[in-house]
């Protein structure tokens, strides 16, 4: 997960997805309150204009503009909230609800010309709101914020009545000032929430997975899976199957070949199972030394027993130990499989009862022979 160094986003698409997608929520409460604050100040700010202008050169002049500005702020709200899992609709939310609410201001400037100064101060809190309070790429907010704040001094400049020179100097520095630390702010913004989302990866890989084979560890079968698969299973009504397998004569690979052959072995096996499992559908857990577990939502017993079979073929062919002078041992491993169906629950049937019936079949596979599949409908 590599952080770009300009922007403080992630630089791959999936990583910055992610991490968006992790912070949802929150994006999401930022979002909706600095709109929503955003608007009601904007209509409140109607009152001052009331006092400079008079109500009916107010209404006339800023209100048109103030109510495009919340009506457009509101849509895009309503917008982001709607599709709160569109990250590119969030996005383009925010870009159109920043882009109409700067026109606006422009049309506000010019309508009343003798306040340039305070346009240039309140040009500098939109410019806060948009580079740190709306959240967007960053190189959208620079964009919109660098954008407005030339077609603002341009206006000064060449539109609004003439002013001294140093008026614009100041106005203009005090501008680039902002949209200099307003980029930097985002910027050690994005990389220190996407540092602390690293390391959040980090520790749930760490405390969910085995080192060794990348399989799910049983602290994460007992405090995650077992309940969420069961759970589901009843909710659904829908069969799950479990096979605990656990490789024949271990002890002698590692006797013959060394500990670091051994896992080379277990390694190969993880990876055997995690290919011919349904990506994202079927759990690996490490359960043992070289004893793993499948959980597999859906699978009746008929193509639970085909997959185990599929497994223990695949793992009989396979030769283990180092190429040179040593002969080569046929590696093999037996299977326990338990299913039951959920559609015909009686509240009695858990998954650790599962497990325990298909560690009671592995055994029984040991025992007759090994490499072999014993599976069992539970009813
Ligand atoms: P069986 O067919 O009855 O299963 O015989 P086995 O020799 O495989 O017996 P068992 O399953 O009890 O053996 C497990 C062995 O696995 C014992 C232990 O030294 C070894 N082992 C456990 N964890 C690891 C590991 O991470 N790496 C290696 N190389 N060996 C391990
Ligand atoms: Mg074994
Ligand atoms: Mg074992």
């Amino acid at each position: 997960m590599h952080i770009h160094f300009l922007t403080g986003e992630f630089a791959i698409g999936t990583d910055e997805t992610a991490f968006l997608t992790h912070h949802i929520e929150r994006t999401r409460a930022m979002l909706g309150f600095t709109i929503v604050f955003c608007i009601v100040f904007f209509l409140v700010f109607f009152v001052t204009d009331i006092a400079v202008l008079g109500l009916d050169a107010a209404l006339r002049q800023t209100l048109p503009a103030r109510l495009v500005v919340a009506a457009s702020a509101g849509t895009c709200a309503w917008l982001a909230y709607r599709r709160p899992l569109s990250i590119r609709a969030t996005r383009l939310a925010a870009s159109i609800a920043e882009g109409i609410a700067l026109c606006c201001f422009m049309v506000v400037a010019l309508a009343r010309p003798n306040e340039v100064h305070w346009h240039a101060m309140s040009m500098l809190i939109i410019l806060v709101v948009i580079y740190l309070y709306i959240p967007n790429r960053l190189a959208y907010a620079t964009a919109l914020g660098t954008g407005a704040t030339i077609v603002f001094l341009a206006l000064a400049t060449f539109v609004l009545p003439p002013r001294p020179v140093s008026d614009l100097l100041t106005m203009g520095m005090l501008l680039t000032m902002i949209n200099t630390f307003g980029i930097l702010a985002a910027r050690r913004y994005n990389r220190v929430s996407r540092e602390q989302f690293r390391l959040q990866m980090k520790l749930k890989l760490l405390a969910e997975r085995d080192q060794l084979t990348g399989c799910y560890n049983r602290h994460y079968l007992h405090d995650h899976l077992l309940e969420h698969e069961l759970a589901r299973a009843r909710s659904i009504g829908h069969p799950v199957s479990v096979i605990l397998c656990d490789i024949d004569h271990f002890k002698r690979i590692n006797d013959s070949f060394g500990h670091h052959e051994g896992d080379v072995v277990i390694r190969t096996f993880a990876g055997l199972l995690h290919g011919m499992v349904r990506d994202g559908v079927d759990a690996v857990v490490r359960y043992g030394g070289e004893e793993f577990l499948l959980v597999l939502p859906g699978v009746g017993l008929a193509d639970g027993a085909r997959l185990a079979e599929k497994l223990r073929a695949a793992f009989a062919a396979n030769l283990v130990g180092p190429v040179d002078d040593v002969p080569q041992l046929q590696s093999t491993a037996s299977f326990g499989l338990a299913t039951f169906d959920f559609a015909h629950d009686n509240g009695r049937v858990t998954l650790p009862d599962l497990i325990l019936t298909a560690d009671k079949l592995l055994y029984a596979a040991k025992r007759n022979g090994r490499n072999r599949v014993e599976a069992i409908e539970m009813q």
